[in-house]
């Protein structure tokens, strides 16, 4: 029933892989061919497999020159693993771009992200960047153990704060900035959240929420927060939501 809905309403592309290349024991980044228009935040549904697991995976958005798409995924179950094992020249299936992007601002900006919550802030950078060179981008990666792709991030900030194995929200202080993007554990969204609304930001912080999803095109109710709104689809609605509509609801 589900996949009858979404074959109607967001067409499927079976596409190349590139490359596929493991950067730590758990993280892996994938390049696959696609055009695309992708915006940052936004995020792509995956699957590389017939009937099981029965859904397939919301995965971010984490490059795209128009022509490719990137992803930068940490296997933690039975389909990231598939995924871990594909190869170049290998087709997987995309669905995507879906979803709610970050906003296009300018001045200071903070990108906080924690695990694989850093995906999205890799594009973020870029496109802020490249939209309005102006503006200073400063990123805060968090890691339980050890940092990846650190370099690459540098590239495209202005200045990169890493935090491996405490907590990368002590490091921002939300005053020094016009906007704060998060992407993480909610746990970790929530306590920078908070640490801005004490510092009168709260208005400032945009969040990606990553709750688990089923069908990613808004038929189902599976991802769904509340918010200050009511009830809204992470997928469709989101995954971005204003900090203040879902930890203020
Ligand atoms: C909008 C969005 C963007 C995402 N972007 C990325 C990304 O860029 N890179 C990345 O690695 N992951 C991302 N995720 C999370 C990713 O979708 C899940 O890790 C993946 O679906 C897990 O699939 P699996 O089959 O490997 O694990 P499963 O076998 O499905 O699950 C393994 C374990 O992880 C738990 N779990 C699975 N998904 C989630 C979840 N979303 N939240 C909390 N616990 C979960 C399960 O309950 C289970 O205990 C994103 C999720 C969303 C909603």
């Amino acid at each position: 029933m589900i996949s009858q809905i979404v074959s109607q309403t967001v067409s499927k592309t079976v596409s190349k892989i590139i490359s596929n290349e493991r950067l730590s024991r758990d993280f892996y980044r994938m390049r696959v061919e696609c055009p695309n228009d992708a915006r940052m935040g936004q995020f792509y549904m995956l699957r590389a497999w017939a009937r099981y697991p029965v859904l397939s995976r919301p995965i971010s958005v984490f490059d795209s020159d128009g022509g490719t798409v990137s992803f930068l995924y940490k296997v933690i179950g039975k389909g990231t693993e598939i995924f871990s094992g594909l190869k170049a020249k290998e087709d997987i299936t995309l669905q995507g771009p879906l979803g709610s992007a970050f906003p296009e601002v300018t001045g200071k900006i903070a990108l906080v992200g924690g695990g694989v919550g850093i995906a999205p802030f890799y594009l973020a950078a870029r496109q802020l960047k490249s939209a309005h060179p102006e503006c200073r981008v400063d990123l805060y990666l968090g890691f339980s153990d050890g940092a990846i792709l650190t370099d690459d991030y540098q590239e495209k900030a202005d200045k990169v704060t890493v935090n491996v194995g405490g907590f990368i929200t002590d490091e921002i202080d939300p005053a020094g900035y016009d906007h704060i993007f998060a992407c993480g554990p909610e746990v970790m969204m929530r306590a920078l959240y908070s640490k801005c609304r004490e510092a009168g930001a709260a208005g400032k912080v945009y969040v990606s929420m990553e709750n688990r999803m089923a069908c990613g095109v808004g038929a189902c109710l599976v991802c769904s927060c509340r918010t200050a709104g009511g009830n809204k689809k992470v997928c469709k609605d989101g995954p971005v939501f204003k900090g203040e509509a879902v930890f203020e609801e």
